[in-house]
This record gives structure tokens, sequence and C-alpha cells, in this order.
């Protein structure tokens, strides 16, 4: 969608088509953090162009709300981390993404609410925050559609980005993606009488993510892998095993929440590539592919659909190129996140 928005506002002639809606796939389901604390720096270099963009969407978007709240997001790590950490903050205050790291009693004096086990530094990114994920697409659709967004019945370059699809819809031009689909799901919780906690938290060594949802609620996700699924049998509900592991985790950091009630959740798909990271460039001649995003594409999208409309266009693009699919092929395979949290990217 992004990349489509992009293409018309450079002018050049272009038509989306879409299964559903925009955001009736996994996008609308998103948890849509929207963070640039990235351990590569061209996609770290990408969320920071996001943020910004999210920060001037109404002028982006010809006057639409993408919903963006600037909360923070504090990442906690590990011992293995800490030199981890160091470097990629360096790398992150470089690209101009403000990241401040706090020790382990740093951390104990401003989150007095947190159990510090295991935790041996932890970074806060302070611009960091969340999204509408459906207001965010539906934006960037009608502006696209505004600046003249159609349909054609002949295009000479096509791009394929439909998620945990984009592997079938590939093989009908005989290229085979080593692409797999994950269910991933989100518990949802009410603070009930836990004072709110305002910031979005990655917890790596407690293998999950929390954020805000709205002034009553929070969402916990796991930031692992997860099972397999058919992208077209799934289920979209949570289980009560499920909500229980995340409302375990987060109450093993944040002891209070134990107070904390549960309400429902939901369950939604991942397109996941074997690095973790985006696979993008053209897979025969004239059709391209963007996919792969392995469960934190939606903050890149603003930003990434440009670099990528500049691909299809036959730009050269810095630093895309490690994208490539071909990549799998003679094992370049890219660095991600931290430890078994690659989606951190
Ligand atoms: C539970 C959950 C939480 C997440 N949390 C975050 C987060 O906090 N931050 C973050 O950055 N990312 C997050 N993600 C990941 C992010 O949502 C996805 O990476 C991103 O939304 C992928 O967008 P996409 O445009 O590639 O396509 P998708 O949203 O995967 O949609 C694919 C589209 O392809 C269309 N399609 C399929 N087949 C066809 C066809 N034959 N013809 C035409 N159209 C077709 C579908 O209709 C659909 O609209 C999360 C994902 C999930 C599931």
């Amino acid at each position: 969608m992004s990349a489509g928005y992009h293409l018309a506002a450079m002018g050049v002639k272009t038509i989306i088509f879409d299964r559903w809606a925009p955001a009736g796939g996994p996008t609308g389901r998103s948890s849509a953090i929207c963070r640039a604390f990235y351990t590569n720096r061209f996609i770290a270099q990408v969320a920071h162009e996001s943020l910004e963009m999210f920060g001037a969407f109404d002028e982006i978007s010809g006057g639409r709300d993408a919903g963006f709240r600037r909360t923070g997001d504090l990442y906690v790590l590990g011992p293995e981390e800490v030199a981890h950490v160091q470097t990629t903050a360096a790398m992150l205050t470089e690209i101009g993404t403000a990241v401040e790291l706090l020790s382990p009693s740093d951390l104990g004096r401003r989150h007095p609410e947190m159990n510090l086990d295991g935790i041996a530094i932890a970074a806060l990114e302070i611009d960091a925050g969340y999204a509408d994920p459906v207001a965010t697409t539906q934006g960037l659709f009608h502006r696209a559609v505004e600046l003249g967004l159609g349909p054609r019945l002949y295009t000479s370059r096509l791009l394929i980005a439909a998620g945990p699809w984009t592997k079938p819809l590939v093989e009908q031009v005989h290229v085979e993606l080593p692409l797999t689909v994950e269910r991933h799901f989100v518990a949802t919780l009410g603070w009930n009488q836990v004072p709110a906690l305002p910031y979005v938290l990655g917890d790596i060594p407690g293998g999950y993510y929390m954020k805000p949802e709205g002034s009553e609620l929070f969402l916990v996700g796991p930031m692992t892998s997860e099972p397999q699924a058919d992208p077209d049998a799934f289920s979209v509900s949570v289980t009560a095993d499920e909500v229980s592991r995340m409302a375990s985790a987060i109450t093993a950091r944040i002891p209070s929440l134990a107070l904390a009630d549960a309400r429902g959740g939901w369950a939604s798909l991942y397109d996941v590539s074997p690095d973790w990271q985006p696979v993008i460039g053209e897979v025969a001649p004239g059709i391209f592919v963007d996919a792969g995003t392995s469960g934190h594409g939606f903050k890149l999208a603003p930003a990434l659909g440009r670099h990528v409309a500049a691909l299809v266009l036959g730009k050269e693009v810095e630093g895309i190129r490690q994208f490539e699919p071909g990549r799998f092929e003679t094992d370049r395979l890219l660095a991600a996140g931290f430890g078994s949290a690659r989606i951190i990217g």
C-alpha cells in the first residue's frame, strides 16, 4: 500500500490490487509499535524516516490521522547483549534516533515497578510509540487515490507485496521464495486497579513485548518464533493458555500486573524469512517482491514504500540490495535482533 502511495505521489500511473480492503490482512491486526531500535543500519534508517512520517502524517496524507502516540519504548536485555546494545545505540545516535542507555540501578530507580532479574542493560528509545494500523493504511490509500491511483488494464512492472500470500503468488512465475508463515497472537489485559504504564516494553530475556492500547487496556505478545500456520486456515482467536502464558511473562517482570484482568486477544500471521529480515527485489523481469517482513513490517512501511517504489522504477537504492531474494540461495543471511528476539531486526 505504501509503495502504491509513493508511486502515485511521484506521478507514476499505478493501480493497487488487494483481495480485501486496505489493512484487511495481518496489517489490521498488528500491534503497530513504531520504533527505530534496529541493529541493521538500513532498516534503522528507514524506521527513523517512518517515525518522521508518522509525526507528519496529516501533512503527507492530506489531513488524515494515523493515531500515532509517542510513548517511548524501553528494551531490557541480558548480560550477553551489553556490547551489542552499546554498538547499536552508537549507530542509532549517528542516524539521529535518540536512545538512552540505562544500567540496572538507573532502571530500578526510574521503574520501581520492575523486577530486574536477568537484566544487565536497558535502552530507552525516546521517540518511539505506536499507531493505529487501519487508520495509517487507509490514510495512505485514500491519499493515493486523491493523487491519481486508478484502474488500468496494462502494466509493465508488478510489485507483489501480499504478506503471507506472496509465496504462492510468486510461484505463478516459477520462483520459489523460502518464506514461511507463523501464527502470532496478542493477549489483551485491562489495567484494573494498577496505574497504567505509559510506555512500550520489549523484554528480551522475558521473550515478550507489551504496549498500551488506549487508556484502559494493554497488549502483550510473544517476541520469539511461534508455530507455523496455513494462511487460509488458522485460528484468529487466542486460547486461555496463550493469554495465561503472556500474563505470567509480564507478571514475572512487573509483579503488580498480577491484578490486571484478561480481556481476550486475537491472532494473525507473520510472513517470515529465514533470517527474519525483509525480502525485497526483482524476481523475474519486471516483477518485484516486498515481503517476509517477519513481524516487524508495519512501522517500516511508510518510508520503506518510498525506497521500494524507487527500486520498481529502476533506480539504484543504496542499502536495499542486501535484502534481495537470491541471498538465501548463497547463504548470505543477514544478522537480526538480539538472540532469539530476531523480530527486533
Ligand atoms: C499480531 C501481530 C502483531 C504485529 N505487531 C507489529 C508491530 O508492533 N510493529 C510492526 O512494525 N509490525 C508488527 N506486525 C507485523 C506487521 O503487521 C506486518 O509486517 C505488516 O503489516 C505486513 O504488511 P504487508 O503490507 O506486507 O501485508 P499484510 O498485512 O500481510 O497483507 C497482505 C495483503 O495481501 C493481500 N492479498 C493476498 N493475496 C492476494 C491476492 N491474490 N491478490 C491481491 N491481494 C492479495 C491481502 O488482502 C492483504 O491485504 C505484527 C503482526 C501481527 C500479526
